[in-house]
């Protein structure tokens, strides 16, 4: 059974859906203003597992992710609300339409995805799609009576919820004790957020649209709460992001979609730790983060990435370096190589191939301890680095080839590091591999078999001189060309 930790109670428990057989999973998709950094990447990737995870319990999923094109201020984190417009902002300093912005960054992310094997979500929602649907939320906040208007536009009054900041567990007297940026005069609480921003007077901004209160755009959050119940309804399942989400952004999609409705918006709250890099965060304002494709152009294959991801808990803070990448890239080529293996230079399969020879390994022992474990790891909190290991344990066992197969097969539904393709890719070119050194190594098996080392290695000698290494690995013995 699938356990999930949840923001809001913090506490891991099992996980039922609210309608037997479906989940309702909404994530918070970029803001399209810049290519998305590897930490941003790292969020999806934990999101991925999450879904691919739901999905292997047998549970369909629909994932409904928004795109934000307008509203996220620069100053949006620090709970101001007066910063400029982020795409707007990209869009003046690159010359070019806001819309051209979005569409160009929104179809960069979803290049980026699919390279890392992450399932496009059932529902794309972008913001500036949706604009009736927000205005009708804030009119719905209105009536209740949980709106003031400012100056610069129409306001979510805090104060008149009882449990403001539940998700967070803020400490409302601290913050304002704390607050480092003055608030603005007209704000009733200081952490009051903007529903509705009026376009600044005597400026006309590429983005607008006429509401009841007047010419302006939409808050950031209001997006979130008005897609998200319009395609998943209210409750749903599952809602996620990074856990710099919790604070300000998801505190307050609460707080909306509460008030209006009285009813809860989401029944877990699952969110990612950072990417570091150097100890720090990894963010776009940090002026510190990489993206995918300088990491491809460094030789980096995107699933080495998604590889160093799994190896760390969703929760646990992870720090990226170039060397630890390198080291995932080669801990996953092994792993293609030893998939391969499986289907090629196993003693069996040369036997079953007429061109081994009978060896005289031990009974096959059963795989079903490791796909267990695997199983056990990803049910409790998604735990990859577990499962991981749990899988190596797998391939070093002395279990069946086929069966080892069949469970990689399993295991990749969640993992999605395209383990049998790049498998069959590797045996494919391993078929190029000169019969003459094919029947060396199989002669090489059978003397390891009887553990006549001197043979073996007399064997090894002669097989480098027909141009291949012979690497002894846990997962038995695999050919790789020698480099001229
Ligand atoms: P943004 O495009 O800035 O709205 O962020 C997209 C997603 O990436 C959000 O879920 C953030 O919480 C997440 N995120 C931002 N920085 C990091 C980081 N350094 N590590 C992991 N996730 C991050
Ligand atoms: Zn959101």
């Amino acid at each position: 059974m699938l356990k999930l930790f949840n923001t809001l109670t913090r506490k891991i428990s099992p996980f039922t859906p609210l309608r037997p057989g479906r989940v309702g999973l909404y994530t918070c998709g970029p803001t399209v203003y810049d290519y998305a950094h590897i930490g941003n990447l790292r969020t999806y990737i934990f999101e991925d597992v999450l879904r691919r995870a739901l999905e292997h319990d047998g549970l369909r999923v629909k994932h409904v992710m928004n795109i934000t094109d307008v509203g996220h201020l620069t100053d949006a984190d620090t709970r101001g609300d007066v910063g400029a417009d982020k795409i707007e902002k990209a869009a003046a300093a690159a010359g070019k339409g806001a819309k051209e912005i979005a569409a160009f960054y929104t179809k960069a992310f979803f290049t980026d995805t699919r390279a890392l094997n992450i399932l496009k979500p059932n529902v794309v929602c972008a913001a500036t799609s949706y604009i009736k649907e927000q205005i009708a939320l804030i009119k719905k906040l209105k009536a209740r009576g949980f709106t003031y208007k400012t100056g610069d536009g129409i306001y979510f009054d805090t104060g008149k919820l009882r449990d403001y900041g539940r998700l967070a567990r803020l400490d409302i007297g601290g913050l304002e004790a704390g607050a480092r940026v003055p608030m603005s005069a007209e704000k009733r609480n200081l952490t009051d957020f903007a529903l509705w921003k009026f376009s600044p007077p005597g400026s006309k901004r590429q983005m607008e649209w006429l509401s009841p209160w007047g010419v302006g755009f939409p808050g950031w959050h209001i997006e979130c709460s008005a897609m998200s119940v319009k395609f998943l309804g209210q409750p749903f399942d599952i809602h996620t992001g990074g856990i710099d989400l919790i604070p300000v952004h998801h505190t307050n999609e609460i707080a909306q979609s509460e008030a209006a409705t009285g009813k809860p918006l989401a029944k877990f709250w699952m969110h990612g730790a950072f990417l570091l890099i150097d100890a720090k965060r990894m963010g776009k304002s940090e002026r510190n983060f990489l993206t995918l494709s300088a990491l491809s152009n460094q030789g980096m294959n995107p699933l080495a990435y998604r590889y160093f991801v799994l190896g760390a808990h969703y929760r646990s803070e992870l720090n990226f370096s170039l060397p630890a990448l390198q080291a995932a890239q080669n801990g996953l080529a092994r792993l293609y190589r030893a998939a391969s293996g499986l289907g090629v230079f196993s003693p069996r399969n040369l036997e079953r191939n007429g061109r081994g020879v009978k060896t005289h390994l031990r009974p096959p022992a059963s795989v079903t301890p490791f796909v267990k474990k695997f199983w056990n790891a990803i049910n409790n909190d998604l735990n990859t680095p577990t499962a991981l290991a749990a899988l190596w344990e797998m391939l070093a066992s002395d279990g069946a080839p086929k069966e080892k197969l069949k469970a990689l097969r399993e295991f990749d539904e969640i993992l999605g590091l395209d383990i049998l393709k790049s498998a069959r890719r590797l045996a494919k070119e391993e078929k190029k591999i000169p019969a003459a050194v094919r029947r060396l190594m199989a002669n090489r098996e059978k003397a390891r078999a009887e553990k006549n080392w001197k043979r073996a290695d007399a064997l090894r000698q002669k097989i480098l001189r027909h141009g291949f290494f012979v690497m002894d690995t846990p997962e038995g013995s695999v050919l790789e060309k020698r480099r001229k």
